[in-house]
């Protein structure tokens, strides 16, 4: 497993009169019918030639969209934003899904150490504040990572709800281009694909977690429950903040 980003290609100059904006709209227009492997190669091979990751929480539906991009460029960084906070489960499941699928690039990103004594040195931030402990474990270091690259793959879904009902298959962020393959696959879609390819599930979901990130803000969830109802259980945050800045 390397912890090492590779040095990317120049920038794609911009079509006559695009900004970034408008051409996540064309993107995201001419690919909103497109199967994810074509979106995904689209991106790969010809948008943002060696300057798009993947970033991935190794989380319960995370095998899909990881074995679509495997298949296409099993050599992309995939980054895993290490926030000391997962569960053991999770790690172990990163290690032996991206031995399963051929990926050879897993970046593990971590949180600057300075910044964990200055902020967190307990190391129970997430009791008093969770916006503040992603910002410290996973919106920063993210930034970080994605210095010198275009775009990301993401693997949200619009039936996860929220914010994410009307994802597009390539957005803006202000920052990156966010490349979503597999935007309007709806739960029995994902299921199927699992099912097809033998993906091997996360421990963790047979246990009823739909949805699976740092063990502080993970609940399991009764049947029938929106799949993110687990995540920051009795607060209005619904999401870290990597897919809500600008
Ligand atoms: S999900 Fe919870 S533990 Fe993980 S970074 Fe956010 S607040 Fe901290």
């Amino acid at each position: 497993m390397t912890n090492v980003l590779p040095l990317q290609r120049p920038k794609k100059p911009p079509e006559q009169n695009e900004d970034e904006q408008a051409r996540a709209k064309r993107l995201a227009a001419k690919y909103r019918d497109a199967s994810a492997s074509d979106i995904i190669k689209m991106a790969v091979h010809e948008e943002f030639i060696d300057r798009i990751a993947m970033v991935s929480s190794f989380g319960a539906e995370s095998a899909v969209l990881l074995k679509l991009v495997a298949d296409i460029e099993p050599n992309i960084p995939v980054v895993f934003l290490e926030t000391g906070k997962h569960f053991a489960q999770t790690l172990s499941y990163r290690n032996n899904l991206a031995t399963a699928l051929g990926l050879t690039n897993i970046v593990n990103v971590t949180p600057k150490e300075q910044e964990i004594e200055a902020e967190d040195p307990r190391g129970d931030l997430w009791r008093s504040d969770t916006d503040a402990c992603c910002s410290l474990r996973k919106v920063r270091p993210l930034d970080h990572a994605l210095e010198g690259f275009d775009a990301w793959f993401t693997g949200r879904k619009q039936f996860h709800g929220g914010a994410r009902l009307r994802l597009p298959v390539v957005e803006w962020s202000g920052q990156h281009f966010k490349v979503n393959p597999i935007a309007d696959w709806d739960r029995e879609k994902v299921t199927q694909f699992a099912a097809d390819h033998d993906l091997p599930a996360h421990p963790l979901v047979a246990q009823g977690f739909p949805s699976i990130g740092c063990w502080p803000c993970t609940h399991p969830v009764a049947e029938g429950d929106d799949v993110r109802a687990g995540r920051w259980r009795g607060q209005a945050k619904t999401e870290c903040g990597i897919h809500s800045r600008s």
